[in-house]
C-alpha cells in the first residue's frame, strides 16, 4: 500500500510499503479518511526519536485517525460495515496487569501506532481490533473523529484533576494539548480556565472559546493575574501542559492550599521543582500518560456541541501533499494549531 513514511530522521517519502492486513476474528478494518498532524509524528521527523523509543528503520507515520468500517471479524457485534469510527492509536495486551487494573495506556506492552517499531495509519487502509474502535455520532465529522486522540489527552488530564463544578484552573501552554485541556476543563465543570504562553497569536486562538483567559507571560506574570483574580488564593487546579522545565519555577504559587497540580507536557530532560513549595500546600500531584477509557466519553461530549473542535483545524492537505503538511507542521506557525490529511478521494 502506499504510505507516508519516515525513512531516517528528516526524510519522507509517499511509496509502496508492505503492511499487515490480515482481519482476526475480533478487528476490524477501516479505510481511512482522515489523519492530524501530531506533535509527536512531526518530532520523530526533525529529530528522530523521543525519549527511549528512536527511529530505527522506516516508519509509517500518523495516529490520529478516522475512517469508515469495510470489513469486520467474525466474532465483531459491536460495529458494521459503513459505519463511521475514529480508533483509539494504542493497542494493549488485554491479558496484562495494566489492562486487567483498567490502566491500559501504562500496559508495557502497550503497542502504540507512529511510535517505532510501530506504523501508523498515513495510508489508505487499517486493520484494528474492534474494542478499540469507536463508532462517530451522526453529527460528529470525519475531521472532528480525528481530532478526539488529542482531545482525550485533555480529558485524561481533566479526569485526573477531578474538577469540582465553579473551579478555576490554570493552563501552562497553549499549544494544541494546552487548548484540548482547557477545553476538557471547562466542559468538566471548570468556571473559568486561564491559559499562558509567550504567543500572541496562539492565545487568541484559544481566546476565542468562552471561559478562557488568555495571558500572555511576555507582559504579565501568571502568578500576578491568578493572585489578583483569586484574592491571594490561587487556582484550584493548574495543569502544566508547556513540557518547559521553566514552567516548573514558582508553579506552586499558582497553586490554592490543598489544590492539584496535573502534569501533561512531557520535558525533555529531567526537571527540578520545589517539593517543599508542594507539601507546605498539600498540594496534590497528578501525571498524564495518554488516556484510558476516554474515547466514548470524548466522542459524546463533541456530538452534544458542549465542545466544538472545529476551530482548531487551521488547514486540511491532501494525502498527496502530506510531505508538505508535515514540511508546514515542523516550520511550526504559531496560528496553526492543528494540519490534517485527507485521504484521496475522500470527502469530509
Ligand atoms: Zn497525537
Amino acid at each position: 500500500m502506499e504510505a507516508l513514511v519516515l525513512e531516517q530522521k528528516g526524510v519522507l517519502s509517499l511509496r509502496e510499503i508492505d503492511l499487515p492486513l490480515e482481519l482476526g476474528p475480533d478487528d476490524v478494518k477501516i479505510r481511512i479518511n482522515t489523519v492530524g498532524v501530531c506533535g509527536s509524528d512531526v518530532h520523530y521527523y526533525t529529530h528522530g526519536a523521543i525519549g527511549p523509543f528512536v527511529l530505527r528503520e522506516p516508519m509509517v507515520l500518523g495516529h490520529e485517525a478516522a475512517g469508515t468500517v469495510v470489513e469486520v471479524g467474525e466474532n465483531v457485534q459491536t460495529l458494521a460495515v459503513g459505519d463511521r469510527v475514529c480508533m483509539e492509536p494504542g493497542i494493549p495486551n488485554l491479558s496484562s496487569r495494566a489492562s486487567k487494573l483498567g490502566i491500559y495506556n501504562v500496559d508495557p506492552s502497550v503497542r502504540f501506532w507512529a511510535t517505532p517499531p510501530i506504523h501508523g495509519v498515513l495510508t489508505p487502509f487499517v486493520v484494528h481490533p474492534a474494542a478499540f474502535t469507536y463508532k462517530l455520532p451522526d453529527n460528529v465529522s470525519f475531521a472532528e473523529g480525528a481530532m478526539v486522540e488529542p482531545f482525550a489527552i485533555g480529558m485524561q488530564a481533566a479526569a485526573r484533576a477531578r474538577i469540582s463544578p465553579g473551579d478555576v484552573a490554570v493552563v501552562i501552554g497553549c499549544g494544541p494539548i494546552g487548548i484540548m485541556v482547557a477545553l476538557a476543563a471547562l466542559a468538566g465543570g471548570c468556571s473559568r480556565v486561564y491559559v499562558s504562553d509567550f504567543s500572541a497569536d496562539k492565545l487568541a486562538i484559544a481566546g476565542r472559546y468562552q471561559g478562557i483567559i488568555p495571558v500572555n507571560i511576555g507582559e504579565r506574570a501568571l502568578k500576578d493575574v491568578v493572585h489578583a483574580d483569586t484574592d491571594g488564593w490561587g487556582a484550584d487546579v493548574v495543569f502544566e501542559a508547556s513540557g518547559s522545565p521553566k514552567a516548573y519555577n514558582g508553579l506552586f504559587d499558582l497553586v490554592r492550599p490543598g489544590g492539584a497540580l496535573v502534569m501533561v507536557g512531557l520535558p525533555v530532560d529531567p526537571v527540578t521543582f520545589d517539593v517543599s513549595g508542594a507539601i507546605a500546600k498539600e498540594v496534590r500531584i497528578e501525571t498524564v500518560f495518554r488516556y484510558a477509557n476516554i474515547f466514548d466519553r470524548a466522542l459524546q461530549l463533541i456530538a452534544s456541541g458542549k465542545v466544538d473542535l472545529k476551530p482548531l483545524i487551521t488547514d486540511t492537505f491532501n494525502f498527496n501533499d502530506s510531505i508538505k503538511a508535515f514540511e508546514r507542521a515542523a516550520s511550526a506557525r504559531p496560528t496553526d494549531v492543528k494540519l490534517q490529511i485527507l485521504m484521496e478521494g475522500e470527502g469530509n
